[in-house]
């Protein structure tokens, strides 16, 4: 009952992205934003820019205003969802964090602060991503005297000794979400979707309940609930709705929603809210259905949300989702960038450098879409996704098709915020550190809409030919054949003449951070001893080293050695792109003839090993750059402006919130659910 992966997260572990399979967002320079926040732990707290948020119409912002007010009175939601004692240790750690009575300047005191920080960021005693429980570093004796205090559980429905135990023993609760077979999972999972019930009796559940249902309409099966054993032994849903369990939170979500309604962009988005407040009202599993189809069908308005309960990472048995909220809008610039390309499609299809057998007489570009995100909520805040693929049920996905969207304002803050801590340590010289600094963003996101909109569409291959036949290898070919033809192109006159790359220098910053990237810097991101195994990473290695190695007669690309630390220099650009077709060219034919044997030489030669010694150089040049590998957000803080009869008529968005300053103050406003949930 493993969940597939409907979302994709950024790579953070590494500071500079090139070439990630992202489409990135509006690359207008920025110059005097803050992207990079305060960092604790292993966390970065970051900002996003709402791009274009000020050019919207009054009716769209108001819509997002009112769904983003939705989005946070869920927040109470998720920190229940993850474990039962979460709202009361927020509410606890926050009532001595804010005591002016309490010493601000003791260590023990310091070590509290960083915990609640970690606990907002995790929305739970948890670790967001790895699910262990944090280790205070805060002595016991020190937070029982500020307890007492503080009177910091005057409304905890447990006992200090409880919520003392729930956070020192190592032994109570010490994982968010276990994975691990040959014990109950229910049992030994944290989290808070089932109570009192072992593993097999909730898997008998919901198999009942499935052998009942509709087979070819299967709806998601105790996707809304917590699975409970009653005092008699009965084991009941209790369903999330908005008289149910999380109902004041639920209500209070209807009524922002239903203020957002009036702003609805068309009659079909109208119908899609009116669906999700059924939906929200009733629990009916098939109205959920219903609300994801109209909802993946409503394509056309500007602004578009997502508010429920989505994913199941957090069950060990991925049934029960957790609760999250986005709001967003289309990215136009480059979602005109995209429509530029597949409009030019043909051009870039003919006038390849790949044998004319293997090219298509009539190819047809795909148009990714990229979207601003406005708010983040709930299980996607303030880690969230950078991509996001719904509806999650199978059978709605067949039929009526999903939406797939990247957050293009998210990853354009991840690359901002990166700094120059990688480019200052692995560039050769601060020449090439500019030249990334000035063109990088905007040629990175033109190579991947080269490699998704037209690179995975070009070529065929020959008749007979089976699409599996590269097996193995198939994967990585194909990446590299998507990754070639961007790079191939991006260096071309004709995107000067489109007007997407400024000029004929733009590209040289993206073949330098591919192959610093395929060469060396790529390897931070894998363990020492260990070989290459992820697809884009072989299919990046093979790139760079076979270019490294064809080209190295005429000193085309070098790896220098500087004070014992080794670098890439590019010598002749012009003909590294000539290498880049020829290789586009190569690893067509092999696709196009099915090409096995080929395949597997170039791959396995150029894309999977590693030289040890590089590597441990790598590794711990990346080490002494000390970069946090987690990143999160803060959300953006929009104001209503009312005129004197109380008429809406503007909308505001500031960026100023310090992090601490917003959970402080979502945990006042939008507080919503009492400290226990039954
Ligand atoms: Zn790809």
């Amino acid at each position: 009952m493993k969940a597939t992966k409907h979302i994709i997260m950024a790579i953070t572990a590494i500071g500079l992205a090139a070439c990630t399979s992202q489409t990135g967002g509006n690359t207008q320079e920025t110059t005097d934003f803050e992207y990079a926040n305060e960092r604790f732990a292993d966390l970065q707290m970051l900002r996003y820019k709402v791009e274009g948020f000020e050019n919207l119409t009054l009716n769209q912002k108001l819509l997002i205003y009112h769904l983003s007010e939705a989005a946070m009175y869920g927040r109470d939601i998720l920190y229940d969802q993850n474990g039962r004692y979460n709202l009361t240790i927020r509410q606890m750690l926050e009532n001595i964090y804010t005591n002016e009575g309490v010493d601000h300047t003791s260590d023990d005191f310091k070590a509290m602060e960083v915990y609640l920080k970690r606990v907002w960021f995790s929305n739970g005693i948890h670790h967001h991503y790895g699910s262990e429980k944090f280790v205070p570093e805060f002595s016991e004796e020190w937070l029982r005297q500020q307890i007492e205090a503080t009177d910091a559980l005057a409304e905890s429905p447990y006992s200090t000794d409880e919520i003392c135990q729930v956070i020192f023993d190592p032994t109570v609760m010490p994982k968010r979400v276990n994975l691990a077979e040959g014990v109950d999972l229910l049992k030994t999972s944290a989290s808070n979707y089932y109570d009192g019930v072992t593993q097999k009796e909730a898997e008998d559940f919901y198999l009942a309940q499935k052998e009942k249902g509709d087979k070819e309409h299967l709806v998601m099966y105790g996707m809304n609930s917590r699975l409970v054993k009653m005092p008699d032994g009965s084991i009941v849903e209790k369903r999330w709705t908005t008289s149910g369990l999380y109902a004041p939170a639920l209500q209070k979500i209807v009524e922002h929603i239903k203020l957002a309604r009036p702003y609805a962009e068309d009659e079909q988005q109208q119908k899609v809210i009116d669906k999700l407040i059924e939906y929200y009202e009733t629990g009916d599993l098939e109205t959920f259905d219903q609300y994801s189809i109209l909802w993946v069908e409503n394509t056309e308005p500007l602004v578009d949300f997502v508010n429920g309960f989505i994913e199941c990472y957090g069950d060990p048995l991925g049934l029960k989702c957790s609760w999250e909220s986005i709001v967003n809008f289309k990215d136009l610039e480059a979602t005109k960038r995209t429509e530029c390309l597949s409009k030019n499609a043909q051009w870039f299809e003919d006038n390849s450098p790949v044998d004319a057998r293997f090219k298509k007489e009539n190819v047809k570009g795909i148009s990714a879409k990229v979207i601003t995100a406005a708010i983040l909520g709930g299980d996607l805040y303030p880690s969230t996704a950078i991509g996001i693929n719904l509806p999650n049920s199978d059978w709605v996905r067949k039929e009526h098709g999903s939406k797939s969207v990247t957050i293009g304002n998210l990853t354009d803050a991840y690359n901002k915020a990166a700094g120059n801590g990688m480019k200052q340590e692995f560039c050769l010289s601060e020449q090439e550190v500019e030249l990334i600094n000035k063109y990088g963003d905007t040629t990175d996101d033109l190579h991947t809409d080269l490699h998704e909109c037209l690179g995975h569409g070009s070529g065929k291959l020959l008749p007979g030919v089976d699409g599996d036949s590269l097996k193995a290898y198939g994967s990585t070919i194909e990446e590299a054949r998507a990754d070639l033809f961007g790079l191939y192109y991006v260096a071309d006159p004709k995107l000067v003449e489109l007007g997407l790359t400024p000029n004929l220098e733009a590209y040289k910053a993206q073949y330098y951070s591919y192959m610093m990237n395929g060469l060396m810097t790529q390897l931070v991101r894998i363990q020492p001893g260990n070989n290459i195994e992820e697809a884009h990473m072989r299919n990046r290695s093979l790139i760079a080293h076979w270019c490294y190695e064809q080209g190295k007669a005429d000193k085309v690309v070098e790896m220098v050695k500087r004070e014992g630390k080794t670098y890439v220099k590019i010598n002749d650009y012009e003909a590294l792109r000539n290498l880049f077709g020829q290789l586009l060219a190569e690893i067509q034919r092999i696709k196009s003839t099915g090409d096995y044997k080929a395949a597997q030489a170039l791959v396995e030669t150029y894309g999977v090993k590693v030289d040890p010694e590089l590597h441990q150089e790598i590794l711990k040049r990346y080490k002494a750059l000390d970069l946090a590998p987690y990143k999160g957000f803060i959300n953006p803080r929009y104001t209503l402006v009312t005129d004197k009869e109380g008429n809406p008529t503007d909308v505001t968005i500031d960026y100023t919130e310090g992090y601490a300053e917003q959970m402080l103050r979502y945990s006042s406003e939008y507080h919503t659910l009492p400290l226990a949930n039954n």
